[in-house]
Formats: C-alpha cells, sequence, structure tokens
C-alpha cells in the first residue's frame, strides 16, 4: 500500500488527480478501523494531515469557513459559542481520544447515517466546499451531500475542504439516543436551529433513514406557527404537532441497534425536547439580540 503524504492543498489535489482510488485519512478514525477489520484495502492511502489549510478556520463576510482537518476538540473549544449545535454534536462523538483526532470533514467522508454532525449541518444550512484539481471549487449545500448509505457527492479526484455555516443566530440543540452515555453509535438522533431573523427554523434528522435528512414539513409547519414576535410559552399542541411531523419525516430500519418504530417514537421525543429547551432560550433572549 502506497502511503502519500502531501505537504499542501494544491499538491493533495495533484496527488488525488493523479491517484482518483488512493483513500484520503484526515483523523484516520474510521479509516484505521476499516482497514484493521479488513473492510477494505486501498492500494494507496491520501495522508492529509501535512495540510496544514486543513486544520485552519476563518470568519469571513459573515460565515464562518471550517476546515475539514479541524478536530472535534477544537471545534468545541474554538467554535463552541458560534456553532453550538455543531458543538454539542461534536462532544457526543466517541471519547476524548476520538475527538482529538475525528474531524467534521471525516464524518461527512463517511456519510453513514449515524454520523452524529449530519443533523447540525442539515440544520444549520451548511455548504460543503469540495474542490479538484481539473474542476476546480464545488460549493454543495450539505442537503445535496448525502447520496445514499456511506454516500456522499464527492467525484473520485475531489477532496472536501472545508465546511462554511453562519454563526448561530437563534438557540441551537442536538439530543442523541444510544445504548449508552458514551462511546456509542447513535440509534437516533435530531438537531434543531431557530433562525430568528428569518422566522425559520432548521432540522436534522439523523441514523432514522438512508442518509441523514431534514424534516421540511416539520420545519415549515413550526416556522409558521411559532410567536416569533410575541415570544409568548410554547403551546403543548404545537410541540405536539412538531414531533409527529419530525417522525413522519424519517424511514428507518430496524437493526442491532433498535427497532424503527422505536426510532420514530424516540425522534418524536427529541423533536419536543429540543425545541422546548430552544424556545425557552429564545423566550429568555432581549428581542432584537439574535439578529446581531
Ligand atoms: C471508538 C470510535 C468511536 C466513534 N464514535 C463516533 C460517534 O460517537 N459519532 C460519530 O459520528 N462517529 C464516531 N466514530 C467514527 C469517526 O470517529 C467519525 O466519523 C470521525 O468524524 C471521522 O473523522 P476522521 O478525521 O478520523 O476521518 P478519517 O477516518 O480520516 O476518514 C473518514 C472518511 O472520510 C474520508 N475523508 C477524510 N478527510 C477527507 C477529505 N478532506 N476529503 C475527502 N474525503 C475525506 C476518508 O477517506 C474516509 O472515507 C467513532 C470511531 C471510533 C473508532
Amino acid at each position: 500500500m502506497d502511503f502519500l503524504r502531501p505537504m499542501t492543498w494544491a499538491d493533495a489535489l495533484a496527488v488525488k488527480a493523479e491517484r482518483p482510488e488512493a483513500l484520503p485519512v484526515q483523523g484516520g478514525t474510521d479509516v484505521m478501523v476499516e482497514i484493521n477489520f479488513d473492510v477494505h484495502r486501498p492500494g494507496a492511502l491520501l495522508d492529509l494531515n501535512r495540510v496544514r489549510e486543513l486544520a485552519e478556520w476563518e470568519q469571513a463576510d459573515g460565515r464562518l469557513r471550517v476546515g475539514a482537518g479541524v478536530p472535534y476538540t477544537r471545534l468545541i473549544a474554538e467554535l463552541g459559542d458560534r456553532l453550538p449545535g455543531l458543538a454539542q454534536a461534536s462532544r457526543t462523538v466517541g471519547s476524548p481520544q476520538i475527538r482529538n483526532r475525528g474531524t467534521v470533514g471525516g464524518n461527512l467522508g463517511a456519510a453513514s447515517p449515524a454520523g452524529d454532525t449530519h443533523p447540525a449541518l442539515l440544520a444549520g444550512d451548511a455548504v460543503i466546499e469540495v474542490e479538484s484539481a481539473a474542476r476546480g471549487v464545488r460549493m454543495i449545500p450539505v442537503t445535496d451531500f448525502y447520496l445514499g448509505v456511506k454516500r456522499n457527492a464527492l467525484e473520485p479526484d475531489e477532496l472536501i475542504r472545508a465546511f462554511w455555516s453562519a454563526p448561530a443566530a437563534g438557540p441551537q440543540y442536538f439530543s442523541k439516543i444510544g445504548t449508552r452515555n458514551a462511546m456509542v453509535i447513535a440509534v437516533c438522533s435530531f438537531a434543531l436551529a431557530l433562525h430568528p431573523a428569518e422566522r425559520r427554523v432548521g432540522t436534522g434528522v439523523g441514523s432514522a433513514a438512508p442518509t441523514p435528512r431534514r424534516a421540511t414539513a416539520a420545519e415549515e409547519f413550526l416556522s409558521g406557527e411559532l410567536d416569533w414576535d410575541g415570544r409568548g410559552p410554547l403551546a403543548v399542541s404545537l410541540s405536539k404537532r412538531f414531533g409527529e411531523l419530525v417522525k413522519e419525516a424519517a424511514a428507518p430500519i430496524d437493526d442491532v441497534r433498535g427497532t424503527a418504530d422505536y426510532r420514530r417514537h424516540a425522534l418524536s421525543v427529541m423533536a419536543r425536547r429540543t425545541l422546548t429547551w430552544a424556545w425557552n432560550d429564545y423566550r429568555a433572549r432581549i428581542p432584537g439580540e439574535e439578529a446581531s
């Protein structure tokens, strides 16, 4: 197996163009497990760890551009205030060791329906920046990034450069159900983001369909019904209906981690809970604060 170690982003793209079968490795927390278990044995590994650009983030024109190689530990510490939903999701990934190495780029590359960052990226309207030497940059809305179970929109000669997301302008929450509290693949998960300036709600459903997905009907219903200006208490009927619509958006299966019925039920509970937390936060904030 060849081990390719480009020093720069331009070199990495050139290597990927020349060796499209080379498997990128960032933290290696998915890649090395699969190699150890002989799931597949790539002809070459493309190690991205020396590419410094991938480990950087910046804020430009009001949007965050986070390099694909920024590990969870840094995302939580450095961006937790600006991307609270994604930081919450990151805190639930594996263990401290996994969070020190693992990255959002790797979660996107693996494109597992159970990956923890996907619901938060969906709720926050993230855009994935990918690039190839031949065709340059493509900006892919995260809703279009997931194509099937462990399949994403990357072409063989493309690499993930970064994800883009606006800093949170309202409350964001992530919730995950596992068979224990840590080191566990999600039975199912849910993320919610309030976008008060646009009077809009974002959602993301994880581990309950072949791909992570938004609960679009639930978003539309809630966006139209919430008392954005009056900030009154949340009606029980509203959160209940929201939970039902989230549940209807899922297409789960029975597997070793849980039944489809359990997943649907759990999603409706997580939807109601995250909405209650987010709405309580919104009500407690000073009007106008969210628009800043
Ligand atoms: C013990 C353990 C616990 C775990 N717990 C969780 C958990 O709770 N939640 C969860 O979501 N995941 C979990 N994982 C899976 C894994 O840690 C995550 O998916 C992590 O985000 C992968 O990031 P990485 O940088 O290590 O990716 P890598 O293993 O380096 O790569 C993963 C995939 O992405 C591709 N890739 C990486 N970078 C790029 C790039 N820049 N461009 C194109 N493709 C790229 C690789 O080729 C590979 O297909 C766990 C893994 C282990 C071993």
